[in-house]
């Protein structure tokens, strides 16, 4: 029987796995090893009872009372914390979902892979962050990494049986987000509600605002070039309004690969939950004759600051990428809160990467967690100092 862990099940991937892993037979299919959760502690108790995981983790100390009250009598462990998150990551599993939001979901990734898993990979944070880490770690132990990412899991499936040598650009697909028609002197005063009516996609809060900035492409264009191993100028984007293409890839000989299916994520998590093989999967099939026309429109650099701020990344690896993606969480907590404006999250996160310069630079081949960590801390604290004061000159 296989066993497998999902780390962040309560949020809106760990619940779309949950719903495939439900649908292929549950507790009597799969050995659930362990399951966890931010605060939405209900909700974690509730699965971990109906999947009989070994043990129920949240990351708030504070949730561990509820957490034992709910689980008690279902022979479920309860445990809480960061910590017993990254215990949670030691316990062998051959499968294990990484879709925790944000830089926390490194380490629980980092550790199930030196136990040689399967780590479905959601949280691109982990690759934007230490992709160099990452990688090391994951060919070190005999692990496998399967992308989740729609974008990913696309290129993965259009490179399957290919050489990748052969390959020549890699065109990374964008809806363009909530506010892609809107009139660009506009957009400085758009607001959270603007910013979450994401035309395709229903996903987590965060993601759907990043998707609007198109912060969340630019983490995808860092992603892209670290697990392919491709050199930054070979990611293009393109926003494709339908989101029906996930992402292409163009070949030497100019032939170009297209993963075409409908907007639903449980598109890449199945691919990855039943890869090698595929399996039926309860996602909507492409009437293409209804569909009738695809568009495709280079994205106006104006508007996306944040694929600019990407490409400065690549080409400065070494840490910047763990000082983009806290500047880019933290600008984005301040906009939630009212504090910045819209296109002041790219400003915050461009004034973090310039007052870090002198300390971004890490060989590639030395860069520990503690150094990711470290760099994270250090650019929480300036972009929380930047935000302030940009939120004081609005
Ligand atoms: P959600 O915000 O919906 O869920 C995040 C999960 O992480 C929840 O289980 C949440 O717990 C938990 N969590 C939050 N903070 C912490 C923390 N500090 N420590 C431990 N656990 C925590 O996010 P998504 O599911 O949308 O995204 C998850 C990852 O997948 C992200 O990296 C995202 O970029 C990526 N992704 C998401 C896509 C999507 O369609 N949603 C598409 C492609 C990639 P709780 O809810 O209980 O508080």
């Amino acid at each position: 029987m296989r066993s497998v862990s999902i780390f962040g099940a309560t949020g809106s991937i760990g619940e779309q796995t949950v719903d495939l892993l439900q649908r292929a037979g549950g507790a009597e299919a799969f050995r659930i090893v362990a399951l966890t959760g931010g605060r939405n502690i209900a909700r974690l108790a509730e699965m971990a009872r109906a999947l009989r995981a070994e043990v129920a983790v949240c990351a708030d100390p504070a949730g561990l009372a509820e957490l034992r009250t709910r689980l008690e009598g279902s022979g479920v462990a309860a445990a809480a914390g960061p910590e017993a998150i990254a215990e949670a990551a030691d316990r062998p599993a051959d499968w294990v979902m990484s879709a925790i939001v944000g830089a926390a979901g490194l380490e629980p990734g980092l550790r199930a892979l030196r136990h040689g898993t399967t780590l479905a990979l959601a949280n691109k944070e982990s690759l934007v962050t230490a992709g160099p880490l990452v990688m090391a770690e994951a060919a070190r132990h005999g692990a496998r990494i399967l992308p989740v990412d729609s974008e990913h899991s696309a290129i993965f499936q259009a490179l399957v049986g290919e050489d990748v040598t052969a390959v020549e650009r890699i065109i990374l697909t964008a809806s363009g987000g909530a506010l892609r028609d809107w009139p660009l002197e506009q957009l400085a005063r758009a607001t959270v509600r603007d910013a979450l009516a994401h035309p395709n996609w229903a996903m987590g809060q965060r993601i759907t605002i990043d998707s609007a900035s198109m912060f969340n492409k630019a983490l995808e264009v860092i992603e892209t070039r670290e697990y392919f191993g491709v050199e930054p100028d070979q990611v293009e984007v393109i926003i494709h309004p339908e989101s029906l293409i996930h992402s292409m890839v163009g070949f030497r000989d100019g032939a170009i690969m297209a993963h075409m299916g409908a907007p639903d994520m449980r598109h890449s998590i199945g691919y990855a939950l039943n890869w090698p093989d595929r399996s039926h999967l309860p996602v909507a099939r492409l009437d293409l004759a209804q569909i009738a026309r695809l568009s495709f429109r280079a994205p106006e650099m104006a508007r996306y600051p944040a694929l600019r701020l990407a490409r400065e990344v690549m080409a400065r690896r070494g840490l910047a990428g763990a000082a983009f993606n806290a500047a880019k969480e933290v600008a984005l907590d301040h906009f939630l809160a009212g504090g910045i404006g819209f296109m002041q999250m790219a400003e915050v996160v461009e004034a973090v990467l310039a007052a870090l310069d002198g300390e971004l630079s890490k060989e590639i081949g030395q860069m520990t967690l503690e150094d990711v960590q470290g760099m994270d801390h250090l650019a929480r604290v300036r972009a929380n100092e930047i935000a302030q004061v940009a939120a004081g000159a609005r």
